[in-house]
């Protein structure tokens, strides 16, 4: 299988350049050169574990790959997990299912994808010999499960900026309290956009890039976006059989990365209904699919800060899927939406997307809601899904633990929500370092502490 950029200025590569590139070096995404039909596994594949129906479902992308060495990664990636099942599919009412997403080290979906990439990651220094050093950005959740997918590999050293004092204590806690010395929470003075622009800069000074050996963990590497499709399909065969082809797949949506992976699922022609896009009110999704034009808006914290986004990076590869696989047609799109802030689509087609958004005051009132019908406490971020539920029977993705969040919870509610990953996290000393958020400042910082 080889993999081509939607932008399609670059000749494709394999799954490991893939990988390993991140974004391709035209600056679009990587994709399947096309896309396998899974329709004659769909029976053959119904009873596998989590790690078994990953590895069948990797063994179609991954082919450079040796197989052996890939269900070995596969293996220890979910053995972090604190569920059996790794992806649970929890009951509420019979048209009414939540796919609990939050069983990962880090408590939040982004481990599905994070665990797997460490290893690929691993696996690629072994191979080369070359170490890397890993760089990001973060305003909560993406930085913890990039640490914690990444700790104690060998030949990596990850850095990650955060703005001081702007994310929560506990998603702090979960970067800072890790006690691996591969690991360096970089907090600076400023906001997320101050730590993105100067990471950005970073990455653009190829030099540096090539003495450090920097690599990228954002939402947009390819591999992410595969391993979140494994949690679909392992929940789709947990539906009821007679459920499986009426229920509508419900996202909390940011990025667009988590609902891509499930509608690239059903192009491959697993028969899923629907996705339903719910976000909060940062709704630049919501109103895309409500009116057909994309159009930036300024970011208003809320309190689902993981949907805190405006510009969804992955949803350049729904826009190359929807205008004809024409990767001119991508560029010129992207380009029009860089200088003018928005694009509209001609005869936009929503296909089997609907959407919906809620604000701060939406989600209080859903946690305590969901807490009162069916005894089952929410975070702000899965609360975002119980919005406006179209006709049943829906699956609700449940993006993370609600103890990551307790000060939501508490206002909404008077019960207690901790988990002992949590509370552990509490009595362990805080290491960070603070570096000024300037690209000069960072670069040396990362020289400095660089692997040996
Ligand atoms: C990242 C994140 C989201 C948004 O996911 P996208 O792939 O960006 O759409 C939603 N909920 C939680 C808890 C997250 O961490």
């Amino acid at each position: 299988m080889q993999y081509i950029s939607t932008r399609g200025q670059v000749p494709p590569v394999d799954f490991s350049t893939a990988v390993a590139h991140g974004l391709a070096p035209d600056g679009g995404l990587y994709l399947p050169e096309t896309l396998p039909d899974l329709k004659p596994k769909l029976a053959d594949w119904a009873d596998l574990s989590y790690p078994q129906l990953c590895d069948a479902f990797f063994s179609l992308f991954a082919t450079d790959l040796d197989r052996a060495e890939l269900s070995a990664m596969i293996e220890r990636s979910y053995q972090n997990f604190d569920h059996a099942e790794i992806a649970p599919v929890r009951k509420l009412s019979d048209s009414l299912y939540v796919l609990e997403l939050f069983h990962g080290p880090t408590l939040a979906f982004k481990d599905f994808a994070l665990q797997l990439l460490g290893n690929f990651y691993e696996a690629q220094i072994a191979r080369t010999g070359k170490p890397i050093s890993v760089l990001g950005a973060t305003s909560g959740d993406t930085g913890a499960a990039a640490i914690h997918g990444l700790l104690g590999k060998k030949g990596v050293r990850t850095f990650i900026l955060y703005p001081d004092g702007r994310i929560s204590p506990l998603q702090e806690r979960q970067m800072t309290c890790t006690g691996a010395d591969n690991v360096f929470p970089l907090a600076i003075k400023g906001s997320f956009d101050d730590a993105q622009a100067a990471m950005k800069t970073v990455f653009e000074d190829r030099e540096f890039a090539d003495e450090i050996g920097l690599s990228a963990v954002n939402s947009i590497n390819l591999a992410r976006i595969l391993a979140q499709c494994v949690y679909y399909l392992y929940s789709f065969y947990r539906l009821p059989a007679a459920l499986r082809e009426q229920t509508t797949f419900v996202v909390p949506t940011g990025n667009f990365g988590n609902v891509l992976a499930g509608w690239l699922l059903q192009r491959m022609g697993v028969p899923i209904k629907g996705f339903r896009v719910a976000t909060n009110q940062n709704d630049i999704l919501h109103r895309l699919f409500q009116t057909g034009t994309y159009a930036l808006g300024d970011v208003a914290p809320s309190v689902a800060p993981s949907m805190d986004i405006q510009v969804a990076s992955n949803f350049e590869r729904f826009i190359y899927y929807a205008e004809g696989c024409d990767p001119d047609k991508v560029r010129a799109i992207m380009q029009t939406f860089k200088s003018s802030g928005q694009y509209t689509f001609e005869n936009f087609d929503p296909g089997t997307f609907s959407s919906s958004r809620t604000d701060d005051a939406g989600i209080a009132s859903i946690i305590s809601e969901v807490y009162r019908k069916y005894s089952y406490v929410v975070d702000p971020h899965t609360a975002c899904g119980f919005t406006d539920l179209p006709e049943g029977p829906n699956l609700i993705l449940a993006t993370a633990h609600p103890a990551k969040f307790p000060d939501t919870i508490a206002e909404a509610l008077s019960v207690d929500s901790t988990h002992p990953s949590l509370e552990a996290l509490k009595a362990k000393e805080v290491v960070k370092h603070f570096v000024e958020p300037t690209p000069e400042a960072i670069k040396a910082f990362m020289r400095e502490h660089k692997q040996a």
